[in-house]
């Protein structure tokens, strides 16, 4: 229903676009290459009118639409793509996190502590102070730390600062103090105080510790969050991003985006997926999705978790673990419980899309959603997250159900130096295995899931090509059989991953009648070298033909 009157808005604006001569283009983008993903490469010049691209094709076209009011681009041949699309990321926690000290690369513990006292000097006073990134396999000794030189450094603020991997935290004195914890604390299933020889705690928290530690801590207001939202929608701009994703949202997150729509269009577009947590699924569900008729902002996905992560081991394996025997990973959603919120998820018109890392996680995920579909359902763009490592006749299963396959190119080569440890080498036939998915027939969308890596979208385009580090290792590629093409790369960047948001009518390719979403590089990345494809400077991003990102001298 919905659906039906968001398409035959299109066609009306459409329509209105072809007497775009009489009024005048609002913006022409002159002598450039389009790549326009849907219809291959036109050389020549682009209009926009009210937002939507009204004309695609030669110079001479475009120009005749101009008017008084025109504004223009030389583009002087550089070339044009369509908007880059992240389709699965975490928009607010990147947010959350441009708020913390960064400590990312730090290689001594005294770095940290002079960091951290820095920002503390700057806090309104008793104001925790938040911390990423610190890594002590980068430090001498390689040891956990100590709170002790933090605590004597910043005693009057608490401190929290978590480990590059997200599994361990520290605290310092008064953030211990402040959240009660001493000598008698007790350790938690499955997490760990770590304690010193006197059996003082440390300050080092260790998984469900460090959970236990976080869901105490004050959360930013929707008022603190706001400033640090624009930040990001502003970083995700600038390389490219004009529509991202935030996959698996609470209450407050929700609250979040509404206070943030509220006082202006969002400056990019946010499709949001719901954590799959009560009461929240309990309240949206009978309510529906909820669309946009200006597709800035919806709501319309479930998202659910089969497994953990390859790196801590919690990713589900049918067999043990290569480098752990006994351990076959973590089973996080029963396959009963995901088929039953699937099956409610598909009679409220939700999307579900399901975090699956590894084979098991794959094939319970795929056992789940295809009780609850009856068969192949591809027209309800259900999405299987990371899809990672799985048994090649279930990449062909997850094809002929038309369940999409939402990867992450950087996942592949951030991973690529110990993944064999962990799966042996007959696994990695089906691991980070993005051609064997279109080979099946299968459609990709393609994201980076930031923070966890770089918001930026060309180091994905670069990883989904080369399967190589930043340096261009291992030379040749990694599993080099799975690189995709430029054009294919681009298409799960664009067009594919607008399709797995339902939104490939409005977005995703160059197009008469699609929202003029664009961005201009220096250098066409279509064709400059590989190890140049990671940096090519972003000239312009335009959302529906304003420029919201120019690069300084760029023209
Ligand atoms: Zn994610």
């Amino acid at each position: 229903m919905r659906i039906a009157v968001t398409v035959s808005l299109l066609g009306l604006l459409a329509g209105g676009a072809l007497s775009a001569a009489e009024d005048g283009a609002d913006l022409i983008l002159r002598h450039g290459v389009f790549h326009t993903v849907a219809g291959g490469t036109v050389e020549g010049s682009l209009a926009v009118r009210a937002g939507r691209i009204a004309f695609l094709g030669p110079d001479a076209g475009a120009l005749a639409m101009r008017g008084p009011k025109t504004a223009e681009i030389e583009l002087a041949g550089r070339a044009v793509t369509p908007g880059l699309i992240d389709a699965h990321s975490h928009l607010a926690g990147y947010a959350f996190e441009l708020g913390n000290v960064d400590l990312r690369g730090l290689e001594t513990f005294d770095q940290v502590v002079e960091r951290v006292r820095a920002a503390a000097a700057k806090a309104p006073a008793g104001a925790w102070v938040r911390g990423r990134g610190w890594d002590q396999n980068l430090w001498p000794g390689k040891q956990f730390p100590n709170h002790a030189a933090l605590s004597r450094a910043v005693p009057d603020h608490p401190v929290y600062l978590t480990r590059v991997d997200g599994h361990a935290g520290l605290l310092n004195a008064a953030g211990m103090a402040a959240l009660k914890i001493d000598r008698s604390t007790r350790d938690p299933e499955g997490g760990r105080y770590l304690r010193d020889a006197a059996g003082a705690p440390t300050g080092v928290v260790v998984d469900r510790a460090k959970e236990a530690v976080e869901l105490l801590l004050p959360q930013p207001s929707a008022a603190e969050m706001l400033p640090r939202m624009q930040e990001a929608a502003a970083n995700c701009l600038a390389v490219g991003l004009t529509t991202v994703t935030d996959m698996g949202v609470d209450a407050a997150t929700l609250e979040l985006y509404d206070h943030w729509a509220a006082r202006a269009p969002l400056p990019l577009r946010v499709a949001v997926f719901l954590a799959d947590i009560d009461p929240l699924l309990a309240e949206w569900l009978p309510r529906g999705p909820r669309l946009d008729p200006q597709a800035r902002l919806q709501v319309r996905g479930v998202k659910m978790y089969a497994d953990g992560a390859l790196g801590s081991r919690g990713a589900a394996l049918i067999e043990p673990y290569r480098d752990d025997a006994a351990n076959l990973g973590l089973s996080v959603t029963g396959e009963d419980h995901m088929a039953a919120v699937a099956a409610k998820a598909l009679a409220a018109g939700f999307q579900v899309g399901v975090h699956a890392i590894g084979d098991r996680g794959n094939l319970i995920a795929l056992d789940a959603l295809e009780r609850a579909l009856g068969g192949p359902r591809p027209e309800v763009r259900w999405r299987i997250e990371h899809a990672q490592v799985m048994r090649l006749q279930d990449i062909e299963r997850m094809a002929r159900l038309g369940v999409i396959a939402s990867m992450q190119p950087t996942h592949a080569t951030s991973d690529m130096g110990w993944a064999e440890e962990r799966l042996g080498p007959v696994r990695l036939a089906g691991a980070y295995a993005w051609r064997k998915v279109l080979r099946a027939g299968g459609r990709l969308a393609l994201g980076s899931d930031f923070p966890v890596e770089s918001i930026d979208p060309r180091l994905g385009l670069y990883a989904a090509v080369t399967r190589q580090d930043l340096r261009g290792n291992p030379p040749g590629g990694w599993l080099p059989e799975e690189r995709l093409t430029r054009e294919e790369a681009l298409r799960g960047f664009t067009l594919d991953a607008a399709y797995a948001l339902f939104w490939e009518r409005e977005i995703g390719s160059i197009e008469v009648g699609k929202r003029a979403d664009l961005v201009v590089f220096a250098n066409d990345p279509l064709r400059v070298a590989d190890a140049e494809l990671a940096r090519v400077p972003v000239d312009f991003t335009l959302v529906e033909g304003r420029v919201v990102y120019r690069r300084q001298g760029a023209r």
